[in-house]
């Protein structure tokens, strides 16, 4: 099946412009020869466009009032969840994904809004106690101005939303930079944020290369940044942001376990493990990337895992019946190919690979591989569905094992020890973990971010008073009442 392809334009003041940069396109990775949307890049001509634009938006999107702008929200998720399938079958075609895991994205990104809007009913501001009793002293939260929100392509809508919904609820106005690879989604949901009733210039969407992303965050009108992305381009970020003290939220990579001990319930653990390691090919900054057996764990963890892997079945993202859908591009196979041939030639041994499929799309084979610390896949990010199963001798050595990388983004522990669990809690370096659960998945509720490099160390994503810290600025007021005439006059007569 052939389509036509959709052609695009950046969303600047409320109306949909052309760029005036290079031709650029999408393209769907299980159907290489397929062009998904065509679009002319966007560069500084349309960035400053669209910067104009949200500053001059910002004073009347933030006297519209918090009731208003949570009523724009919901109706925005009303229209998700009306255009679901359709995005959803977008979704697949662009990024890859498998279609179930696309309807569960637009159904996070659905809560997601819903829950922001929610915010519109929820106390702000403290009270406190004043040393005058005609004073009164309480804390303010205003917006910070126009945020600057750059996202990657893996999570292509429900990313956009953690990080837009609640900049528009704190009464900002948002330019937003999305990833290349997957621009037909993102004007798919500007597109519902403009029908929902979001006023010219409080959103807009610029689609173009990483380099305007980095000219959006390095300008002085944008207030704050929020990025999600790889650990070398939120270093270049970080530099530019803190660099001029604007204010800065990021999510990088991970390098995840799974430290398996041998009371852990083996097949639901490899069943979790599995989908952590393998949904969404891999491509999910909280996948398992190593599991870490413990003892007599090992042997009974690797026989179950092998069984899953091998068993996946891999495909187009459209098609019924397949579990893993191809990378986001040849070029992101090539680099994962590389990484597992790699670590193959470094010493490590393929315990389990599924089959391929035939034809041209983006594949790499779901693999399981086998080594230990020495090699580079131990601790380099490979973006892909490859996980690595590492031995320990004890509880030890696999929290030395777990914390052996630079990244600190989720980590899972399986097992029925309480004190096993109580010293994990305390000792994983990771910002989120779960016991007896997968590394991946996370409520929009609880805050969610890493530490070492997989974060920056600032408010976190979701989580209520999280993001009021990043998307509001506190103002402590003291207000006196001073008395009118009358009351003057009534006073000095009592
Ligand atoms: P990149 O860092 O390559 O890109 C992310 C975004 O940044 C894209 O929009 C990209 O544009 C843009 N960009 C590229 N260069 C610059 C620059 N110099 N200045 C500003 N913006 C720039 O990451 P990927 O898209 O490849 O995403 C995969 C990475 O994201 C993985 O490392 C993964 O772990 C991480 N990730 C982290 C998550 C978390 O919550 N911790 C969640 C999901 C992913 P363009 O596409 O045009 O290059």
């Amino acid at each position: 099946m052939t389509t036509t392809p959709l052609e695009l334009n950046h969303l600047i003041d409320g109306d949909w412009v052309t760029g005036s940069g290079d031709t650029a396109r999408s393209i769907d990775p299980a159907r290489p020869s397929e062009v998904v949307a065509t679009y002319t890049t966007a560069t500084t001509a349309e960035l400053d466009g669209a910067l104009r634009a949200a500053e001059a938006a910002r004073g009347a999107w933030d006297r519209a009032g918090v009731l208003a702008r949570g009523r724009v929200l919901r109706t925005a998720a009303a229209l998700l969840e009306e255009r679901a399938e359709r995005i959803a079958v977008l979704m697949s075609r662009e990024e890859g994904k498998i279609l179930s895991d696309a309807r569960g994205e637009i159904g996070g990104a659905i809560e997601t809004l819903y829950y922001h809007a929610g915010a519109a009913r929820r106390p702000t501001g403290v009270t406190y106690p004043s040393a005058s009793s005609d004073e009164v002293v309480r804390s303010v939260r205003r917006p910070v101005g126009v945020v600057g929100v750059v996202t990657p392509w893996n999570f292509p809508l429900q990313i956009p939303v953690w990080k837009i919904a609640p900049a528009l609820m704190w009464g900002n106005t948002v330019v937003w930079k999305t990833a290349s690879d997957t621009p037909a989604v993102a004007v798919a949901l500007a597109e519902v944020f403009v029908d929902a009733g979001v006023p010219g210039g409080v959103v807009n969407l610029l689609l173009g290369p990483g380099s305007l992303g980095g000219e959006l965050v390095a300008d002085p009108r944008v207030a704050a940044v929020t990025f999600t992305g790889s650990v070398p381009v939120g270093h270049r970020i970080r530099e530019a942001v803190i660099g001029r003290g604007a204010r800065l939220q990021m999510e990088l990579g991970g390098h995840n376990p799974a430290v398996v001990l041998p009371d852990a319930d083996i097949p639901a653990a490899a069943d979790f493990i599995t989908a952590a390691a393998m949904s969404s090919t891999g491509q999910k900054c909280t996948a398992t990337r190593r599991v870490i057996a413990v003892g007599s764990a090992y042997e009974p963890i690797k026989e179950a895992l092998a069984q899953r892997v091998g068993a996946l079945r891999v495909g187009a993202g459209l098609e019924d019946g397949v579990e893993i859908g191809p990378l986001v591009s040849a070029r992101a196979r090539d680099e994962v190919a590389g990484a597992i041939d790699r670590a193959v030639q470094q010493g490590a041994a393929v315990v389990a690979q599924a089959d391929l499929p035939d034809g041209d799309g983006a594949y790499v084979a779901p693999t399981l591989l086998e080594g230990d610390a020495s090699l580079s896949i131990a601790r380099e990010e490979v973006f892909g569905p490859v996980t690595l199963l590492m031995r320990a001798p004890d509880v030890d050595a696999a929290i030395d094992l777990a914390n052996a990388t630079d990244f600190g983004l989720t980590a899972s522990v399986f097992t029925r020890d309480q004190s096993v669990v109580r010293r994990c809690l305390d000792e994983v370096e990771a910002g989120l973990i779960k016991i007896n659960g997968p590394t991946t998945g996370s409520e929009v509720h609880a805050p969610f971010g890493g530490l070492k490099q997989s974060s920056f160390p600032g408010p976190r994503e979701q989580g209520s008073d999280q993001v009021a810290d990043f998307f509001s600025v506190l103002k402590t007021a003291y207000v006196r009442a001073v008395p009118n005439d009358a009351e003057r006059t009534r006073e000095q007569h009592d």
